[in-house]
């Protein structure tokens, strides 16, 4: 995943392209690896642009016209997802452009994707690197995924999820961030009807295990881009701290945290929002884990690569 001067999250890798820093949203890996891509359809189209209310769909040339109608579909359900979960929708125009040319998707090919929120002017905006094996390899589910989460990081944007009085540079604290964006990610699909709650978590819980997590480790070390990206399980640790955290208060308590911390400290906005400290909430963490892991044991195959199934 990327974030841009603009403001872009991704997932894999943090790198600096002309003054710009870029990391990339990859999404974390889990749920149900027998659901199936788009079938390569025969139809290959010329560029195209087409509007749906606020959004904008660039998709390059050369895609498939059943690759565009998944992208577009899933774009709009997650929205509507929102709104219903949520109450609060995209509400700013946004350009989804899929493509194979841009340049941060040719210099970071491990990226499947990036997102950039509005700033001098210029639109926001989810850039799909269609052409990237990141993208091509993961199934269908963990695709759909990938754009919720891609799309909740727009509503961080648009309702600056940054330290007070900071409008500029990466959203933070970093698990939060990416971690509301997995959650609703997998609640998005979960909407959908392609997976259960129980197994978003016990594939969360079991990637993260099987990426080195410790039985004591907890979410306190992952607030900052080092910590988060120093480690193998940071999306999986924050995926999971949400879900703890929005148990009694469902999603709403998402765009509540959302609008208290623009206008304080951010560990007050939690303790608002979510009911609890930072620092009982860490220090609960470990177990809330551990309760996990007779789900995380039942769970088959997490992965969101399609390629370790031929390996
Ligand atoms: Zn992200």
């Amino acid at each position: 995943m990327l974030t841009l001067r603009r403001g872009v999250v991704g997932v894999v890798a943090v790198l600096l392209v002309s003054g710009i820093l870029a990391a990339g949203c990859g999404g974390s890996e889990g749920g149900n690896p027998t659901a199936p891509t788009p079938a390569p359809s025969t139809t290959q189209a010329p560029p195209s642009v087409t509007t749906s209310g606020l959004f904008t769909f660039s998709f390059s040339a050369g895609m498939s016209l059943a690759e565009q109608d998944f992208i577009r579909s899933t774009i709009l359900s997650g929205n509507t997802f929102f709104q219903t979960s949520m109450g609060r929708t995209i509400q700013q125009p946004t350009i989804i452009l899929a493509t194979t040319t841009k340049p941060l998707c040719v210099v970071e090919t491990q990226a499947p994707g990036f997102t950039g929120g509005a700033v001098n002017g210029l639109p926001a905006e989810i850039t799909i690197c269609v052409g990237n094996m990141s993208w091509l390899s993961m199934t269908s589910l963990h695709k759909q995924k990938f754009l919720i989460h891609e799309l909740f990081h727009l509503v961080q944007f648009e309702m600056n999820w940054r330290e007070e009085g900071v409008f500029d540079g990466p959203l933070l604290p970093y698990w939060i961030v990416e971690g509301a964006a997995e959650y609703v990610g997998w609640r998005g699909v979960e909407s959908m009807g392609l997976v259960t709650r129980d197994t978003a978590r016990g594939c969360n819980a079991k990637r993260a295990s099987e990426a080195g997590a410790p039985a004591d480790a907890s979410l306190d070390t992952l607030e900052d881009e080092e910590g988060f990206h120093g480690v193998h399980w940071g999306f999986e640790f924050g995926m999971l701290g949400i879900d703890q955290l929005v148990l009694s208060r469902d999603l709403p308590a998402l765009t509540t945290y959302g609008r208290l911390q623009a206008s304080m400290p951010w560990r007050t906005a939690f303790e608002s929002a979510f009911g609890i400290s930072t620092t009982a909430f860490y220090s609960g963490f470990p177990s809330y884990r551990a309760g996990l892991s007779s789900l995380a044991s039942s769970q088959g195959n997490c992965r969101e690569d399609t390629r370790a199934l031929f390996r």
